[in-house]
């Protein structure tokens, strides 16, 4: 045979015998048939690349285990992971309901995207008790977008009882549940219908992967979600996928540094002087504390902390002026990495939603969100009492 023949016969049949303790990376496009007859048969899967190959099939199965779902699907980010359900299984006529304090690019897809298909977006506010939600959904209202705590500023939502009455009126419930990372919070085991994650974030835990997942423990809304995925072309790499399974061996022990290490220095921050508040879902003093404590297993490396406002006013000035002091806080918008990272709240905070005509409490000074990494706790501290000296 021709060199060009055997080159390409050579892939063709061969064993797949595997020995490490890792799945590889396979790439690919082309899958390779037993037969003729399995071609067009629609219970063989994969029939193609994009339904993922071994390397996204290990990842999916450890997030079954650990969402306690019955499916899992991967997406090319967090964000298309949301917007992938909603799309799913709303249309024309059909109306959500999303949360203010959302993720805000959810904002964006709901007001732009949504829109052009027909679909009405209503937000509520995060503190509404489920009664209260589920009072605001009309015959339209086919789901209800929840998030807790939420971003940025860290609102408790009461999921079960939102998910109970929900459930009882065939609404679907989506839950962003990238706080609890698949570990702090179960979302399905709580009755919510759609559990998301951004992977992103702590399950990739090194700020070099982008990928996100979408969970389900119905066999229905699982067959709607891979027909939806299928329809669009939306296809995960292998080597996400490797990055995010590898991120999912240490989870639980990065999540539980980084958590510990911002509990501490949030408690620290509750006794300067320079603070009025720390938002921290894991304190005592936040408003929903109970709640967190009954719903969540612990909290992770983000909270909030309003400083007392400026005195020429310009609180978002002094905000900057703060983060420009830092040296161990990166300045950057995800999480979840190794490194700490630290942003000023206030354009997303004007940005939201407004619902009530009360001045908003997180503009009474500058705001800031702190991510708390893998650095030593007491070196982060000693990094932040050095740049508290702005707000002297
Ligand atoms: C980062 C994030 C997302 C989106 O994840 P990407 O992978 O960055 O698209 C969604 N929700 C929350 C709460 C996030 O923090």
């Amino acid at each position: 045979m021709k060199d060009i023949t055997r080159l390409t016969s050579a892939t063709l049949g061969r064993a797949n015998s595997r020995r490490a303790v890792n799945t590889g990376v396979e790439r690919g496009s082309t899958v390779l048939f037993e037969n003729a007859e399995m071609l067009y048969n629609d219970d063989v899967r994969p029939t193609y690349g994009t339904d993922g190959l071994s390397t996204q099939d290990e990842l999916r199965r450890l997030l079954i285990d650990l969402e306690g779902a019955c499916d899992s699907f991967i997406l090319p980010s967090g964000l298309a992971a949301l917007t992938v359900p909603i799309f799913a299984f709303l249309q024309a006529g059909d109306e959500i309901l999303v949360v203010n304090s959302c993720y805000a690019p959810v904002r964006r897809f709901v007001e732009t995207q949504l829109k052009r298909y027909g679909v009405v977006a209503r937000y509520y506010e995060a503190r509404l008790t489920p009664a209260e939600v589920l009072a605001l959904a009309t015959p339209s209202t086919k789901m209800i977008y929840v998030e807790s705590p939420g971003s940025l500023t860290f609102d408790m939502q009461d999921i079960p009882g939102i998910a109970a009455l929900a459930r009882a009126r065939g609404i679907l419930t989506l839950c962003d549940n990238t706080y609890g990372s698949g570990v702090l919070f179960k979302p399905l085991a709580h009755g919510v219908d759609l559990s998301m994650q951004a992977l992103t974030k702590y399950v990739g835990g090194h700020s070099d992967v982008l990928i996100g997942s979408i969970s389900v423990a119905d066999k229905n809304l699982a067959a709607t979600l891979y027909k939806t995925i299928k329809a669009f072309g939306f296809f995960t790499s292998a080597d996400e996928s490797y990055l995010a399974t590898r991120g999912l061996r240490t989870l639980h022990l990065r999540l539980k540094q980084s958590g510990d290490s911002a509990l501490k220095i949030a408690r620290w921050l509750e006794g300067r002087p320079e603070v009025l508040r720390v938002v921290h879902p894991g304190l005592a003093s936040h408003p929903d504390h109970d709640m967190f404590a009954r719903d969540f297993s612990g909290s992770n490396g983000l909270f909030m902390v309003l400083f007392k406002g400026a005195k020429d006013g310009n609180n978002e000035r002094q905000s900057q002026a703060f983060l420009n002091r830092l040296k161990l806080f990166g300045l950057g918008f995800s999480w979840g990495g190794f490194e700490s990272l630290a942003v000023n709240c206030e354009p997303q905070v004007r940005g939201r939603p407004k619902l009530s005509d009360e001045p908003d409490p997180y503009l009474a000074g500058s705001s800031i969100r702190f991510y708390v990494g893998l650095e030593d706790a007491e070196d982060l501290i000693a990094d932040i009492e050095q740049a508290l000296k702005v707000f002297a």
